[in-house]
């Protein structure tokens, strides 16, 4: 093998290769895995491409193990897939594609290996290995995707132009890679990119959000994303963010660039995070900027509430995506709309009650804002990044001692709406949300302690104060 291989996966490609010897099917590892075996990457999936039946080899593998695994095939596209032990392998017949303007699903016709290698999407992609008896274990690289692979290149073997007006997906996925594998990518296929930008719009919101996402959790999001707006993707596939772009000036004061501020507030967060929606957060944490931006005189640029706005835009960029609308968007929300209050508390003499407030509103996620904000000092003044850390040091410690003193985390009010609503026999009404309110405020202030007769109390001296008393 000229790829190096777990000794269970080259047990599998040997029981592949025997299948294929049998159907007299010429048989190839191709695509991803090769690429990754190269690179020194894990691997947890392999494809493999025959000529001939993709799906009648998957059946004739299958038939060599003991339990037989089930075959997931589609008939329609031509492959199978199988799982031995959690690796997935997929079957595929070598095929030609050809394209038509409104659709990225090719016609396709039966081919030889050297036609199913230029229907691939890069060069690095399109190495295969051979699993034939005449040449087991042999590298083929039509297009010197090795070389592309030492010179960090992303290239793609046909016309780029065409390439990516035939398949507009595989623009994302040309950034997604430079992103994953710190590569860049070759001038001509960048050009091609440009002048493809228009026709991402043929392709699915989910195929978009996935690559994203995958940008989004790569060791440097940065680069994906610098490259989604200098290709002008990222104007149709996301335009708050290009909104956050650019530095204005007057009377000679500028802002920083929103749009790269962002950017590295997303690199500072990644060594500290494999949590995609914590990722999310740091991309939206300034995205009401641009919105509330104004020049004040005498005080310079102001972004007052850009993190009320900020949160309420979330809602519909997570529906726009078609991310999930329920814990994650209530997580990321909440982060983009706490972001600045860890900084209001490094100024001095803060109380403990200011404190408390931070715990009971951030809850769980308090950890978790502490890391964004810390992401969020991008000044490149090595001694300011020195002090606003250890201000936010302090804060960490503040809101540890208080937590262990008072447990607000997980704290709830002793007396709760439905509590208010039956003693005083209300519907649900604001009113209700202003009692339960004072009640709470009172009790994170150090007002009143924290139990249910203290509650109590204060509900029905604040209910009186609207002329309620409790029913009989
Ligand atoms: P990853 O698993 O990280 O997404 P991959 O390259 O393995 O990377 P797959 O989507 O599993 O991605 O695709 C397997 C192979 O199929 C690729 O390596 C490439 O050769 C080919 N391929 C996938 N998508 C396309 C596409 N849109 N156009 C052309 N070839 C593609």
């Amino acid at each position: 093998m000229e790829i190096q291989c777990t000794d269970k996966e080259l047990f599998l490609f040997k029981k592949i290769a025997n299948a294929a010897g049998e159907l007299n099917l010429p048989c190839y590892l191709i695509g991803g895995f090769v690429r990754d075996k190269l690179l020194g990457r894990n691997t947890k999936d392999a494809d493999i491409v025959c000529v001939g039946d993709g799906i009648a080899l998957a059946h004739k593998v299958a038939d060599r193990f003991q339990p037989r695994p089930h075959v997931a095939f589609y008939k329609n596209f031509g492959t199978a897939s199988i799982k031995i032990d959690a690796f997935e392998v997929e079957f595929v017949g070598a095929r030609k594609e050809s394209y038509r303007y409104h659709s990225r699903n090719p016609e396709v016709q039966p081919g030889t290996l050297e036609d199913d290698q230029l229907r691939r999407d890069f060069t690095i992609n399109a190495l295969a290995v051979s699993l034939n008896k005449e040449d087991y274990g042999r590298l083929l690289d039509p297009f010197n995707g090795l070389q592309d692979m030492a010179n960090k290149i992303i290239r793609t073997p046909l016309d780029p132009a065409q390439t990516f007006s035939d398949d507009p997906l595989r623009m994302l996925r040309a950034i997604r890679f430079a992103a994953q594998l710190g590569f860049s990518i070759e001038e001509t296929t960048l050009s091609g990119i440009r002048n493809n930008v228009e026709r991402i719009r043929i392709i699915s919101q989910e195929r978009i959000t996935d690559e994203f996402n995958k940008i989004l959790m790569s060791r440097k999001p940065s680069v994906g994303f610098d490259l989604l707006y200098q290709t002008g993707l990222m104007h149709i596939i996301f335009p708050q963010m290009v909104d956050l772009a650019g530095a204005e000036y007057i009377d000679g004061r500028g802002h920083k660039d929103n749009f790269y501020h962002t950017l590295q507030v997303i690199d500072n967060i990644c060594p500290n995070t494999q949590n995609l929606w914590l990722r999310w957060a740091a991309l939206l944490h300034d995205i009401g900027k641009p919105a509330t931006k104004k020049f004040e005189q005498g005080h310079g640029w102001t972004f007052h509430g850009h993190e009320v706005v900020g949160g309420r835009m979330v809602p519909r960029i997570f529906s726009k995506f078609k991310l999930s609308q329920g814990e994650p968007l209530r997580y990321v929300k909440k982060l983009v709309e706490l972001h600045l209050r860890p900084i209001s508390l490094t100024k001095e003499n803060i109380t403990d009650s200011a404190i408390r407030r931070l715990l009971f509103d951030a809850g769980e996620d308090i950890e978790d804002l502490m890391t964004l904000c810390e992401a969020d000092i991008t000044s490149k003044n090595r001694m300011k990044v020195k002090r606003y850390l250890e201000n936010f040091e302090l804060v960490r410690k503040r809101l540890q001692e208080v937590e262990e003193k008072d447990r607000i985390r997980n704290w709830q009010p002793p007396i709760t709406g439905e509590m208010i609503m039956q003693v005083f026999n209300l519907p649900p009404c604001k009113l209700v949300g202003e009692i339960k309110n004072a009640i709470k405020d009172a009790i994170l202030d150090g007002d009143i302690e924290n139990n249910y007769e203290a509650a109590y109390q204060l509900m029905v001296k604040k209910a009186a104060e609207f002329n309620l008393q409790p029913a009989e």
